[in-house]
């Protein structure tokens, strides 16, 4: 698993902190989203495949030793694109999991698994890692109903899309879960540094994400028929 570390991330929604992005290969075949995702295009679509090819980065004994070496309390993104480690059969490789978590546990990060976390094994792993502490592994659902699936399982915070005309304010679920839309979508000079939102991984609030990127308008159809 080939991953790269930015120590001074120069994007505006991260603010400069710490940033990673792991090759493509590491994405689940489960996310519902990957055709439309706004990490494949543009400048970040550019990078990761550069990162994907294995022209820039480390190997992930090497990447998590840096982690390791981070101050205490390092405020810091783990993937901007790509998820968590994959093993043989398709799911979470618990072994790359348990390292990450453990080097990163002084520290204060976050990232975001596509996984199915209803799968037993994934669900383990997950679980595991927000045990430890440190980095908070946030579940993204594609749809209001995996966000109340997973939301009900308690052992992440969780993150959904929404259409991007979806209003600033008053989201709920279905069953009336919260949704606080990113602020950094909503407010001028809002970063996660700034935010911390998806860190607190004890929230009670659902993240949305409005569909963003040039795939915005092909997403948002997708969410739509997912509603209907
Ligand atoms: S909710 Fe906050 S921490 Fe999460 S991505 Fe948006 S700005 Fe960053």
């Amino acid at each position: 698993m080939w991953v790269h570390l930015t120590p001074i991330s120069s994007n505006k929604k991260t603010g400069a902190i710490p940033v990673s992005t792991t090759e493509n290969k590491s994405c689940p075949k489960e996310c519902g989203i990957s055709e439309e995702c706004y990490a494949g295009l543009g400048h970040l679509g550019m990078w990761w495949k550069k990162v994907s090819d294995h022209k820039y980065g480390d190997n992930w004994d090497a990447f998590c030793k840096r982690v390791k070496k981070f101050r205490k309390n390092t405020l810091w993104r783990h993937n901007q694109a790509g998820d968590l480690p994959q093993d043989e059969n398709g799911k979470l490789d618990s072994d790359k999991c348990e390292s990450l978590a453990d080097a990163a546990s002084h520290t204060d990060g976050w990232t975001y698994t596509h996984y199915d976390p209803t799968d037993e094994h994934n669900n383990s792993v997950i679980n595991g890692m927000n045990e430890i502490g440190g980095l908070v592994v946030n579940l993204s659902a594609d749809t209001m109903e995996q966000a109340e699936e997973y939301y009900e399982l308690g052992i992440a915070p969780i993150t959904v899309v929404l259409p991007e005309d979806a209003p600033n304010m008053g989201n709920k679920t279905p069953n009336g879960l919260p949704i606080v839309v990113c602020p950094a979508q909503t407010q001028e000079d809002m970063a996660c540094n700034i935010c911390e939102l998806c860190q607190k991984r004890d929230r009670k609030s659902i993240v949305g994400f409005k569909a963003h990127g040039s795939r915005r308008k092909k997403l948002s159809e997708k969410i739509a028929e997912n509603l209907a």
